[in-house]
């Protein structure tokens, strides 16, 4: 693998002009037209994205993709095999906004897995501890109980997100022990546990910036990072890859 993976969350920002805007701005930057750098921009916007990337090195990837597979009576889902169309190679699946605001839990996320993986597309599912399971000390269950469909799935190509939810937008990143902590016992879950379990990419979010890409990503088991804020700022974003 050459490099990290980075990925930037756009979540629910961005109109068709800035999103374009933004997509020419690191195409013209070779630090970020690269294969191992994806944007994840907002699914009514992946079409026009994914012709402006045509050809390029700079990834697409979907914030979500539909636990239903064939195309039929599903209003407003968007499949994956949608989303393989419009040339995205990546989804994310389970982000923590997704298991907070629309309850998406395990037997759903399975079903997301396998569709993204059925339809070619690389799936990243998020994993990670609220602030009250932290404090309670629970997190590495809570965790491995969001690993757990990683035993089930067909085996196929995905990547980890650990992204613990007290990070996400509040500007505290996890130490880099903790970080440390969590992506070794990650890996070690999957090499038990998961389907297929070697090779499995790792990537940090909550919180990365400019300022800590760089100790982040060097941290002990970290394969990249999943980038939410910083990612709608190409300068930043830039820095970010460069740290890779
Ligand atoms: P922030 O980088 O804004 O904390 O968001 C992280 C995230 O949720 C990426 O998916």
């Amino acid at each position: 693998m050459a490099g990290k993976l980075i990925i930037g969350n756009w979540k629910m920002n961005t109109r068709a002009q800035s999103a374009q805007s933004l997509v020419a701005a690191l195409l013209a930057d070779p630090v970020c037209n690269q294969p191992w750098v994806g944007v994840a921009a907002p699914a009514v916007y992946l079409a026009a994205l994914g012709a402006q990337l045509a050809g390029q090195a700079l990834q697409l990837s979907a914030q979500d993709v539909s636990s239903f597979s064939a195309d039929g009576a599903f209003t407003g889902e968007v499949s994956a095999a949608m989303l393989r169309d419009v040339g995205c190679r990546y989804a994310l699946v389970g982000h923590s906004e997704r298991r907070q605001y629309f309850g998406e839990a395990n037997p759903a996320l399975l079903s997301k897995m396998n569709n993204a993986m059925a339809a070619g597309l690389v799936p990243v599912l998020c994993v990670g501890e609220t602030l009250a399971e932290r404090e309670s000390g629970q997190y590495l269950e809570v965790i491995f109980s969001q690993l757990a469909i990683l035993a089930e799935v067909s085996a196929g190509e995905y990547v980890i997100a650990y992204e613990p939810v007290w990070a996400i937008g509040t500007g505290k990143v996890a130490s880099l022990e903790q970080i440390a902590e969590i992506h070794t016992a990650i890996k070690t879950w999957c090499l038990q546990n998961a389907k297929p379990s070697a090779n499995i990419r790792v990537l940090y979010g909550g919180s990365v910036k400019a300022e800590n890409a760089e100790s982040i990503l060097k941290t002990e088991n970290v394969d990249g990072a999943l980038v939410g804020g910083a990612s709608l700022d190409a300068g930043s974003f830039r820095m970010i890859c460069q740290a890779a």
